[in-house]
Parts: C-alpha cells; structure tokens; sequence
C-alpha cells in the first residue's frame, strides 16, 4: 500500500534532483545517517516505521519530510522536531530547519498531479531567515536596506530587485526576510519564492505534460515572485523566454519581483540581453564577504538564535579563522558545539580549536605586520620608516590607515597591539582607520580592487 503511494503521489519534487540546495547524491547516506542519529541518541523517541519516512529535499532551508499518515504527522510534530533538527545540523553541518509533511489528502487520485500544483498555494519559508535574524554590516548594507523597503511596500519601490554575490553570503537569507515582512504587513499576499531550478522544472514538466496553462497561472497571478539563484537559467532557452513573459506580466501588473544571482546581471553568461536589460531596471545590489567586525555579530547571533552559549574568546576565535562565507561560519558553531557536547557540554577556546583545529583547509596562514607593512610598502611605494613614524603627510596617512586596517581584517591582534606597531597609536585611531578603509572599499571599486589584490597576496605567502 505504502509503496504504491510513495511511487504515486510521494514522488521527490522536481527540484530535489539538481538544485543547488539539495544534497544530490548524498540524499541517500545523509538521509540514513540522519536517522541512525536519531535511533542512537534519542532511542526512547524512535519508532521502526520512520524508515519508511521519506526525504524530500532541502527547500528554502527547511529540510522537508513526508510522513505516510496522519498519526506519523502528529506523533513526529509534536514530539520529534527538536531531535530530527538537532541530527540533520550536526549530519549536515548546516543550520537547517524541518518540517514533517502531512500525508496528501487524497492519496489514491488516479491522475497524478503536477509538481507545483502538490505545493502550497503561498511558499513555505524558513521562520529562522527573518531580517531580525540578519547582521548587518558594511557588506550588505545596501541589500538589507533595499530588501527591507521592498518588504514594506512592495511593486513600488525597486521592482525588480535584483541582489547578487557569492555563496553563502546571505541571499536566500534577505529574500526570505523581505517574504516575511511582506507576510506580516499582508497576510492575503500570494508570494511565490521557488529557486530558478524549481522555475525551469516546473517549466519542463508543464511543457511535456501540455499543461502551460496551469503553469501560466500560477506564476503569472500571483502578488510576489521570488526566483532565487536566477543564474540557473542561463543557457536555457525555452525557460528564459517563459520567464521574460512571466516578468513582463507580473511588471505590468506592478507586482513584485525579486532576484538573486551569483554575479551581477550582466556578468551572467548565457541570459539574454532583454532579459539582463530587465533585471537592472529596479535596484541591482550587490553583498560582499562579512569582515570582522560583522562575523563576531553574525556568529554572535547564530549561538543566540540557537541558544548555544558562546564565550567571547570563542567567537572571536570562529571569526577569525573562518573568513570565507558565512555558511562556513555556521558549520564551525555546529561542530564546536557537538564536540563540546562530547565533552560535557561546556564551550571554552580548546574545544573550538580543538574542533576546528584540525581543519586545515578553512584555518587561514597566520598573517604578520611585516609582512603587511612589506606589501603596502611595495603597492603605495611609501617608506617603511614613515608608515610606523609619526608622519602625517595624506599618503603616508593613508596608506597607514590601509596598513591598520588589513592588520585589523588579516591578524588576531587587538587594536591596542596594531596601534603599538604603527608609532604608539591607540586603539581608537586603529578603529577609525579601519572603518574608515572599510567604508572607503565600498564605494571606490579600485581601491577595492588593490585590496582584494593585497589580501589574496598576503594569504598566499
Ligand atoms: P546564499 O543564498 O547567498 O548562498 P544564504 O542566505 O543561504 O546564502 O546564507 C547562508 C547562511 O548564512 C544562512 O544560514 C544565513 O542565515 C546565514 N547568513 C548569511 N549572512 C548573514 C548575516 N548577515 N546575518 C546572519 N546570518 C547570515
Ligand atoms: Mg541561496
């Protein structure tokens, strides 16, 4: 019986084959480890039928389950979402959510519904990517800002919005927020938030199966269309087209439309120029990697969110050794705190390296001021002798004030111990200097460009 239903009806979502955010090939071994976790460390909870649960997929940062009957439903929602939460964090080493799927209403139809018509009428979100949740910083200032004006008043104030950069900086993130606030200040707002792989195979399906009709209506008629990752439609023809009617539609109607992509729209190779002429018509905004400052707050508030307590020597020690983005980050707070749990529960600075230790690949080169001060010297062609001198002449002033501010973003010194290697200045000058280069970073691209030049130099020493 379970069979048949599970071949006809719990069939995985479209998006479950190649989104960036399912796990693929893994699903199988992730999914068992999951559940070996589970038997192991919360064997009173266990029951023998949840191997015949079935993994749906990762979707929006909600790891989705679906139960066979409504007693699983209840029995596992009531009880089991803090376990099965807490062994898909640790298997995955990701701050994922779940969420127990009630058994389809009528699980015998005969004529197998359309992927999309299986799914809700409005998106399911993570509750955790709210922009209470979120840190800002000099990084994605700008994105939060507009992601936030789009929220409250959204088709009127940058449409399309288009936000962009790398993995794990926080895009699904902010386009969930803004979903969320639109949510509270509209609770009847139709929002759709699908990744463009979700667009493309819903697009496919609905192409094979002569149901374009069905397809049209449901992305054409809604108040907020949200296609995370966009960068997935490049190359692909027929879906690009259906998109760029679909946009012009929701357009015309002034319905919100928000994108994110990997690289900025005309970076995307493979997307048609109409189509990268539409995604700069609204605001296009770009997040950078967090520096320093803004990877304390964030690790500070992930422990928070998940009430891990943290010591303050720790999360300075998981901000500074993890610099690349800020899923990396999560990962790190995961594994410090299993590996304290081994240990008894309590987190000090030898269980985190201890737990990160031994992770050679996210542990950064130790960088020293020397080597710094050499790399400035030879970029901005100054002396040695001024840039740690009292000079205050603009290019030396600067380029010390580049000089504190690399000591400040590359090295685990305190900015008393920075201040001391540049003529005995104190902490707030070395402060000032580095908000002032950060700042500085973001508006003039050359500078940026130096030293991002300088820091992938440093790191390579
Ligand atoms: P992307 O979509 O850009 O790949 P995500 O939105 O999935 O990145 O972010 C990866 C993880 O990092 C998420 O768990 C998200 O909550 C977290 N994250 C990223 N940036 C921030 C931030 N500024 N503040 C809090 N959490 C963040
Ligand atoms: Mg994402």
């Amino acid at each position: 019986m379970f069979v048949v239903r599970r071949r006809n009806v719990l069939r995985p979502p479209a998006d479950w084959r190649g989104g960036r955010e399912a796990f693929g090939s893994m699903s199988e071994a992730l999914w068992e480890n999951i559940l070996g976790r589970i038997r192991t460390q919360h064997a009173a909870l266990s029951r023998s039928w949840f191997s015949q649960l079935v993994l749906v997929g990762l979707s929006n940062g909600v790891l989705e389950i679906q139960t066979a009957n409504a007693a699983q439903h209840q029995y596992l929602t009531n009880h089991c979402v803090a376990a099965f939460s807490e062994a898909a964090q640790e298997i995955t080493g990701r701050l994922v959510a779940v969420r127990f799927l009630a058994p389809p209403q009528d699980a015998t139809a005969a004529a197998e519904p359309l992927s999309f018509e299986r799914e809700p009428e409005t998106c399911r979100l993570n509750p955790d990517y709210t922009f209470e949740n979120f840190v800002v910083g000099p990084c994605n200032q700008l994105a939060n800002a507009a992601c936030v004006a789009v929220g409250e008043n959204p088709g009127t104030t940058y449409n399309p919005l288009f936000v962009h950069g790398s993995v794990g900086l926080g895009k699904t993130h902010l386009l969930q927020a803004a979903c969320h606030r639109i949510r509270q200040t509209n609770p009847a707002a139709k929002i759709l938030f699908l990744s463009c792989e979700t667009f493309t195979n819903h697009f496919i399906e609905a192409v094979e199966r002569g149901a374009l009709h069905q397809f049209r209506y449901r992305y054409r008629y809604v108040d907020v269309l949200v296609i995370d990752d966009i960068q997935f439609l490049a190359a692909r023809e027929r879906s690009q087209e259906e998109f760029f009617h679909t946009f012009n539609t929701l357009f015309q109607a002034q319905k919100q439309i928000i994108l994110s992509a990997d690289s900025p729209p005309k970076e995307i190779a493979g997307i048609e120029d109409r189509l990268v002429s539409r995604f700069n018509w609204g605001l296009v905004a770009r997040i950078d990697r967090p520096c320093l400052d803004t990877r304390i707050a964030i690790v500070q508030k992930k422990a928070k969110v998940r009430c891990i307590e943290l010591p303050d020597d720790v999360v300075y020690f998981i901000a500074s050794t993890i610099d690349s983005n800020t899923r990396e980050l999560e990962g790190a707070i995961t594994k410090v705190n299993a590996l304290a749990q081994q240990y008894g529960g309590r987190i000090d600075l030898e269980i985190a390296r201890m737990a990160l230790g031994d992770d050679t690949t996210i542990r950064p080169k130790e960088i020293s001021i020397p080597q710094i001060l050499d790399a400035v010297v030879n970029e901005f062609n100054v002396r040695l002798s001024d840039l740690q001198g009292k000079k205050r002449s603009r290019s030396i002033a600067f380029a010390r004030q580049v000089c504190m501010y690399l000591a400040r973003e590359l090295t685990r010194l305190s900015l008393e111990e920075i201040g001391k290697c540049f003529g005995g200045r104190d902490h707030t000058t070395v402060l000032h200097a580095s908000r002032l280069i950060r700042d500085l970073r973001t508006r003039d691209a050359e500078l940026d460009r130096t030293l991002a030049k300088l820091t992938e130099e440093l790191r390579r020493r």
